[in-house]
């Protein structure tokens, strides 16, 4: 794909313009990204501001285009832009790769380190209405669920220093390394606070500090930076196997779920199931590095894949989609009146009956397109 502007026609120079880089990448991000971007541009309507999006390849389609799934003219449109909003990467196509030039590992994990993108913060959100889509019996989720979960994303085992070796006997051996810093600890502590702060005062922060050297460090620096920045946040400490087991009892008794890379991304995938779809899940991850505004740059997708099993069909639900693109408004933008107005379209639209198949359960759905027109029709 060659880089393009989307814009238009009816909007005007004088409108503040929003300049972020759009990489769909594969399977149903394209589909979903396209809602997207109509939602954006109507949000922009009606509160004024122009979306200027710049769309480049990510990913297989990358590879195809390009021989590579992170091409440098597509990191060139994210340097250049204030946000990065993201589709998903992958498929089949592609499996048969060696794993270090697969699409996830090529280009998520390598923009990630690029743009040391060191927060995912995930919000577990289930509307009531829809709690039949949870795999969780209904009287133990009686309001929905409401929780976030805050991942530190550049170290820990997936970043460590990795290597295979052949024995003496001729046995394959494959070494994976845990490394953290008490820098990249508090760094993390502190977007914990500032999403508690926000919510109800309470984190669990997740390690296995009876086995791991990284979790006793996790522990301790955390503990200490807890005590020392934010007293006033109550923080408990979680072994990963109950955290995985309390999730899944009771997962409103969480507030914010804090937690390392791996452990991270284990637990919240567990919370996207219980969450009832993937397709409903958004999600920010954050760096140091402030865009052009003087706010985080930050990168914006789904929770979920590029769904290879519906991809193509249409019918793939847009909402975490759409969500992450008013989860870039609110935190690389600073427009949270227009990020919550994108929030509670989506949730009336659902709440008003329109479901895409994978929240449907029993009753009628829609493609991915209406259930666009049915959120564009709430906002306006
Ligand atoms: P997946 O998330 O793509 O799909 C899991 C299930 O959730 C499927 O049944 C799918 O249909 C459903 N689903 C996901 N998003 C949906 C949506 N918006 N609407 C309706 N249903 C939705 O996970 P997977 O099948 O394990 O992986 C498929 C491919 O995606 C693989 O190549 C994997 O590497 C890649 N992947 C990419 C990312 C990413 O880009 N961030 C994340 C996870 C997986």
């Amino acid at each position: 794909m060659v880089p393009q502007t989307f814009s238009s026609s009816y909007l005007t120079g004088f409108m503040e313009t929003l300049k972020f880089a759009v990489l769909p990448g594969d399977g149903i991000g394209p589909e979903v990204m396209t809602v997207a971007l109509r939602v954006l541009e109507q949000a922009g309507q009606r509160f004024g501001f122009r979306p200027d999006a710049t769309h480049a390849d990510i990913g297989g389609i990358a590879i195809d285009n390009h021989g590579i799934a992170y091409p440098d003219s597509t990191h060139q449109v994210c340097e250049e832009a204030d946000a990065i909003l993201f589709g998903s990467v992958g498929g089949p196509k592609w499996e048969t790769l060696p794993p270090k030039d697969q699409p996830e590992r090529a280009s998520l994990l390598a923009i990630r380190k690029a743009f040391s993108l060191y927060a995912n913060i995930r919000p577990g959100l289930l509307y009531a209405e829809i709690a039949d889509a949870s795999p969780l019996k209904r009287e133990r989720i009686p309001d929905g669920i409401d929780i976030v979960c805050i991942r530190e994303l550049t170290g820990g085992i997936y970043f460590g220093d990795k290597s295979t070796s052949t024995l003496d006997n001729g046995e394959e051996q494959a070494i994976d390394t845990m490394v953290y810093k008490t820098s990249e600890i508090e760094r993390i502590a502190q977007v914990a606070i500032d999403t508690a702060l926000g919510r109800g005062k309470r984190v669990c922060s997740v390690d296995k500090a009876n086995v791991l050297e990284c979790s006793v460090l996790w522990r301790k620096v955390v503990a200490a930076y807890f005590a020392e920045h934010a007293p006033q946040i109550e923080l408990d400490h979680m072994y990963v196997d109950n955290a995985a087991m309390q999730l899944a009892r009771d997962p409103n008794q969480f507030d914010v779920l804090f937690t390392e890379n791996m452990f991270g991304d284990i637990l919240s995938d567990e919370m996207g199931v219980i969450c009832g779809s993937l397709g409903m899940l958004a999600s920010a991850s954050l760096g140091a590095r402030q865009n052009g505004r003087g706010k985080p740059f930050g990168l914006y997708e789904p929770s979920g894949g590029t769904a290879p099993d519906i991809a193509g069909q249409g019918i793939a639900n847009p909402c975490a989609q759409i969500l992450s693109g008013a989860l870039m408004l609110r935190h690389s933008f600073g427009l949270n009146e227009e990020a919550d107005a994108i929030e509670t379209a989506v949730r009336s639209t659902v709440e008003a009956g329109a479901r895409t198949a994978d929240i449907a359960f029993g009753l009628d759905s829609v493609g991915s397109e209406a259930m666009g027109e049915a959120v564009l029709e709430r906002l306006a």
